[in-house]
């Protein structure tokens, strides 16, 4: 019998319209959908009317539920993963099953849709014909190493940080780089309050609440 197949469908990062005709066709038509929440994903699913059955892996699902996945995939069903909000795989989980279905031969077919870091980038006014993703930030170990890095950098530099942490580290970078690197951060795509803050780091620092909330993206050019 022919293996399933994994397809890595993008879902929307805030706003719901944001979902291709490709990604509703295939969530509808697979056997299951592997979600990172299955709450957080049935808004998405209740309001496209898909009803296909949902499987929760997230990051801290282990080898018992990568297998379970792929014992699907072995019995000819078609698996679809999707995240919480964006593009599978792009710091969120996916690289595990993926790995696993390479190695069992499974075809994985990507389907194109948002990604945070794209959103962000391709309206930031910074250069991006080459630019360096570093995911999130270590939260402890290693963070002077990554700040020298980002110091060091020809390429726009992009990441992703939490609204807690954003200011902290906004301050550490300064220590870093030159007074006139060119900063944006990205605030709350595609939603209601969604904003970019451009200026040198001490100019996006005022602009930016003392107690940030939503979800960011930082980018800054030397
Ligand atoms: N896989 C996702 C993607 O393709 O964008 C990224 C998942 S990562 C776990 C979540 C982080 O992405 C958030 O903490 C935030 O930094 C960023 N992010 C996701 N949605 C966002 C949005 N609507 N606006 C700004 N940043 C967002």
């Amino acid at each position: 019998m022919d293996k399933g197949k994994l397809y890595i469908v993008a879902t929307p990062i805030g706003n719901l319209s944001d979902f291709t005709f490709r990604a509703k066709e295939i969530l509808e038509n697979v056997d299951l959908v592997a979600c990172e929440d299955t709450r957080h994903s049935g808004i998405l699913l209740s309001h496209y009317k898909i009803d296909t059955p949902k499987l929760s892996f997230h990051s801290h699902s282990g080898q018992a539920k990568v297998d379970k996945i792929m014992a699907y995939l072995d019995e000819g069903k078609d698996v679809a993963l999707i995240s919480d909000a964006g593009t599978p795989g792009i710091s969120d989980p996916g690289y595990v099953l993926i790995q696993a279905a390479l190695e069992a031969g499974v075809d994985i077919i990507p389907i194109p849709g948002p990604s945070a870091v794209i959103t962000a980038l391709c309206a930031s006014g910074l250069p991006t014909d080459k630019y360096l993703y570093l995911g999130f930030l270590p939260v402890k170990k290693g963070r002077q190493t990554i700040f020298k890095k980002i110091a060091a950098s020809e390429h726009t530099v992009v990441f992703y940080e939490s609204p807690h942490r954003l200011r902290k580290t906004l301050g550490q970078l300064g220590e870093h780089v030159a007074a006139d690197a060119r900063v944006v951060v990205a605030k709350e795509l595609t939603k209601i309050y969604e904003n970019y803050y451009r200026g040198t780091l001490p100019e996006v620092l005022t602009a930016i609440p003392e107690k940030p909330k939503g979800e960011y993206v930082v980018m800054i050019h030397n």
